[in-house]
């Protein structure tokens, strides 16, 4: 099959033909439609993010169909569109697996980091990590459902009830929660790069009822805000942002270092908390939910030998919505 390889942090991905993996235990071979990309993939690709398989296949929103089986994996059926995102495997026995929270567990494993992903023509997953994706979603506008999508429906979860919601970084994660936001009668406050006018026409277009700059303050005290932007210096900006009793939700899974600031900031029983990607009961309730909302993503396709100029593009914030990896010449199957 072909694939896009990281040989190593810092290279560009090089196009390979590789073997088919083969479906182990509770694993299922899936032939890949589509795969968004994400920033994650930019902290993996930069090094930022340090436990990395090598050689890799990154990519971890796979929308494809299950085509083979492997021993034990009867939850999966053969033909079923399934996804897959970053929660790849965890150990199922210890107090977090045990109780619901599977994404803190110790010995979680990621799709596309620590287990190959899908920017390639087939992929391996653990039936048990893998969710059907909603009939009438194309397998492009599923594709940003499975980090994007997920990570923002986690992050709005955390958020609470708060009825004034500012978000920091208008991109993939933030037109997708922007959307069910508005669903759930939210009022929006969406926060750019300063003078970043595209992204802050987007938000407009996404139902944003304010935008400005990041450092701007809202015409109203926020009730909480989710950081998508990998920025520490938002962090005290949001606690400015918000009212007491307030929470500042950190979206992201890497975030440059948070300055310090003075205790008034977080005073009032203000939050800071980090969201760390999704359990499988969000995965679950979200994908029940978009078609609901409806939530309708807006995607930048790029064909599969693409991938690097995709990923340079995410990084100059030139992708409208989210990008997404396209796998194409795969639709004859080898089996
Ligand atoms: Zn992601
Ligand atoms: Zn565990």
């Amino acid at each position: 099959m072909q694939a896009m390889i990281l040989d190593a942090p810092g290279k560009p991905l090089r196009l390979a033909e590789v073997p088919v993996p083969e479906p182990g235990r509770n694993q299922v071979l899936i032939r890949v439609h589509a795969c968004g990309i994400c920033r994650t993939d930019l902290h993996i690709l930069d090094g930022e993010l340090k436990d990395p398989k090598l050689p890799l296949i990154m990519g971890h929103q796979i929308v494809g169909t299950v085509e083979r089986a492997g021993d034990q994996s009867g939850q999966c059926q053969l033909g079923q569109r399934v996804g897959v995102s970053w929660l790849g495997a965890s150990c199922g026995r210890c107090k977090q697996c045990l109780t619901g929270r599977e994404n803190l567990c110790d010995q979680a494993r990621f799709t596309g980091y620590q287990i190959d992903g899908g920017f390639a023509e087939y992929a391996v997953a653990d039936c048990h990590f893998c969710f059907l994706i909603p009939d009438g979603y194309p397998d492009l506008q599923a594709a940003p459902l499975l980090c994007a999508g997920l990570i923002g429906y986690r992050s709005l979860c955390m958020a609470g009830e708060a009825e004034h919601l500012g978000i920091y970084g208008f991109g993939a994660a933030a037109h997708i929660v922007a959307q069910v936001a508005r669903h759930q009668g939210r009022k929006i406050y969406a926060f750019t790069r300063p003078g970043d006018a595209q992204a802050q026409q987007f938000a407009l277009e996404m139902g944003a009822d304010w935008v400005g700059g990041s450092l701007e303050r809202p015409p109203v005290p926020l009730d909480a805000a989710i950081i998508f932007a990998p920025v520490g210096e938002l962090v005290p900006a949001a606690l400015k942002a918000v009212a007491k009793g307030g929470t500042v939700v950190c979206g992201g899974i890497y975030m440059s270092d948070i300055p310090s600031f003075p205790y008034e900031l977080l005073w009032g029983e203000r939050v800071v908390r980090s969201v760390a990607n999704l359990t499988r009961k969000d995965g679950l309730e979200f994908l029940a939910l978009a078609p609901k909302v409806p939530v309708r993503t807006e995607v930048q396709p790029f064909p599969l030998e693409q991938a690097n100029d995709a990923l340079e593009a995410l990084r100059r914030g030139e992708i409208h919505g989210a990008g997404v990896i396209e796998v194409r010449g795969s639709s004859e199957s080898e089996y």
